[in-house]
């Protein structure tokens, strides 16, 4: 492990400011993911700001309706919130779909959407990475590609994201609230996540200086027909192989609106608004929903050992809608 210095910030502007003052500045919040990479030499900080004082750990209901997650609420505390609970249960079983009781524990709601690839080579050292060193190549094109990406990738990086709650996310429009030196913003969750494109090394959309103070969620929260589906090597304690969130608006069994997103498929949470948009005013159908899977999978490509997931994904779309859509077949 490399040394490297260490503040624990008072604020949020204290914070910011030390991200802009050090070059080569990591925030830690609650450090599952960064110690883990810090330890075996991929992400190499010379100087961590602690912000696990800042008070960002409370959920508020926002004016518009909806709810103000924290930064730093755990994703336990956020999945057994009362209000996520019964207005957006997608989000709490994204989440508890994730990790371990232990990990949830620690792990942050800000951290969350910052973690990075599960990509094997991106975690060995003696391997020729893109997103870990700029320039080298991608190891995993050619090699063992499992739990790689079937949509968005780029001849320089396939990897994927692993978050399963910022699929919940995807699924719910949600929108990331964000704090810089100049400015406060939010960022909508499908703008969050970057594709690789020939930059792989950058995740995503927020700036250097800048950190995650919240997260929004709209007022509307599918909680009659949801369903969060994760397909994984193991029943748990794995990363999504494929997982759907899907929400449903349902009126006498005809479609009012459907949101679909996917995890486990792309290097960010995936939705196609325009296969989304097939379903309105349709009816709620074995049949339509195979056909909204087909557009979602349109265009996909797999490589030698993940060809399998366009097929997963196809049908993880069909079962996830029949589940929010309560068919029993
Ligand atoms: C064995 C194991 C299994 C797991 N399984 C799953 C799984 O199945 N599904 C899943 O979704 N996740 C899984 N995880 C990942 C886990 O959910 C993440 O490690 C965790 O959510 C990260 O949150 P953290 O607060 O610990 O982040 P940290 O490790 O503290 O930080 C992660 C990154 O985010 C940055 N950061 C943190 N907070 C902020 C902020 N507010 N503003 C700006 N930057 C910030 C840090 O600089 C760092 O780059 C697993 C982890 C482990 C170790
Ligand atoms: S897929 Fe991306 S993270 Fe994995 S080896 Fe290739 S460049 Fe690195």
């Amino acid at each position: 492990m490399r040394p490297f210095t260490y503040t624990r910030a008072k604020d949020v502007p204290a914070a910011v400011n030390e991200l802009s003052e050090n070059s080569n500045a990591k925030v830690i919040a609650g450090g599952t993911n960064l110690l883990d990479l810090m330890k075996i030499d991929v992400m190499k900080p010379r100087h961590l700001v602690d912000i696990t004082r800042l008070a960002l750990s409370t959920v508020e209901e926002t004016e518009e309706g909806g709810l103000r997650l924290g930064a730093l609420v755990t994703n336990a505390d956020t999945a057994y919130h009362e209000q996520v609970e019964k207005r957006y249960p997608l989000l709490s079983h994204a989440i508890l779909a994730g990790a371990t009781a232990q990990l949830r524990n620690k792990a942050t709601d800000g951290g969350n959407l910052l973690q990075r690839t599960r990509c094997y080579y991106f975690y060995d050292t003696s391997t020729a990475c893109n997103k870990r060193e700029p320039g080298t190549g991608c190891s995993a094109i050619a090699g063992y590609n499992r739990n790689h990406a079937i949509l968005g990738h780029s001849e320089h990086c396939i990897a994927t994201h692993p978050s399963d709650m910022a699929v919940g996310l995807a699924a719910l429009d949600a929108r990331i609230r964000v704090s810089g030196p100049q400015v406060e913003r939010t960022i909508p969750i499908l703008d969050f996540h970057r594709l690789p494109g020939d930059a792989p090394e950058i995740d995503t959309n927020l700036g250097e200086d800048e950190i995650i103070t919240g997260i929004e969620l709209p007022p509307k929260g599918f909680a009659q027909h949801y369903t969060y589906l994760k397909n994984r090597d193991r029943a748990s304690y794995a990363f999504a192989l494929v997982s759907v969130a899907a929400g449903l608006e349902l009126e006498g069994g005809v479609i009012k609106e459907a949101r679909i997103a996917l995890g486990g498929v792309a290097h960010k949470p995936w939705r196609k608004p325009e296969a989304e948009a097939m379903l309105k005013g349709e009816k709620a159908s074995r049949e339509n929903f195979q056909a909204v899977a087909d557009a979602y999978v349109q265009g996909a490509k797999g490589f030698e050992y993940n060809t399998f997931k366009i097929e997963l994904a196809r049908r993880s779309i069909v079962r996830a809608l029949l589940t929010a859509a309560k068919i029993e077949e």
